[in-house]
């Protein structure tokens, strides 16, 4: 995936270029109208971020020549809480999404991954949460990009988690889902607990936040 930041703020383009390249994804900036128009002619993005008061020039100007010269491009504006008016205004010029600063980095990136679901079609095959994305039809899990390798009963347990985000799964209700209501119930407990350790582990040295949070005494819960 090829990214383009067009952004002056330094520390902000900084720290989204940091993260992005720090993931695997090749991520260039332009700091101002001019390089950003320069960089839309050479080469082509995946995605662009696109900030709309720019030195030299308005980015809802940048989104107008760029969506006229390749129209299927990717844009999310990135701008402040003030200028409501004009994020509306770009998205009826053709931009996909905007997000208004102060923002999270992993909020940026699942917005990202969003817009590029929706260009690509896939919508239905895919579930994305925060730094995690879930491809149904191949059954893998990936954390920034990088493919977690995870057995068919971890699989099984992440998504059903994750379908139920934010809400507690007693460790009953998750082993019936996993082993069927027949499961025997000590036996299957000590295998979830081993499953979910391993899960966590997993996704956490993979690099994403720790989701699954233990009810004492109760079961998991997806936390958002
Ligand atoms: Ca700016």
């Amino acid at each position: 995936m090829r990214l383009l930041i067009v952004e002056d703020e330094k520390e902000l383009r900084r720290s989204i270029l940091e993260y992005f390249n720090n993931s695997g994804v090749d991520c260039e900036s332009a700091i101002d109208y001019e390089s950003a128009l320069d960089k839309f002619e050479l080469y082509d993005y995946d995605c662009i971020l696109l900030d709309l008061n720019l030195p030299g020039g308005s980015g809802l100007d940048l989104l107008r020549i760029l969506k006229r010269q390749k129209p299927d491009s990717a844009v999310i504006i990135v701008s402040a809480n003030d200028s409501l008016d004009q994020k509306l205004q770009g998205l009826d010029w053709g931009a996909d999404d905007y997000l208004t600063k102060p923002f999270h980095l992993s909020e940026l990136s699942a917005r990202i991954n969003s817009v590029l679901r929706r260009k690509s079609g896939s919508g239905s095959n895919r579930l994305v949460f925060e730094d995690l994305v879930i491809e149904l039809s191949e059954m893998v899990v990936y954390v920034k990009d990088e493919e977690v390798n995870l057995t068919k009963k971890e699989f099984d347990i992440l998504l059903y988690l994750v379908h139920n985000k934010n809400k507690v799964i007693t460790k009953v209700a998750l082993a019936e889902h996993i082993w069927g209501e027949y499961a025997d119930s000590s036996y299957s407990y000590d295998y979830l607990y081993s499953h979910i350790k391993n899960l966590r582990k997993k996704l956490v040295d993979a690099g994403s936040t720790d989701h699954i949070k233990t009810v004492y005494g109760v079961g998991y819960k997806f936390k958002a």
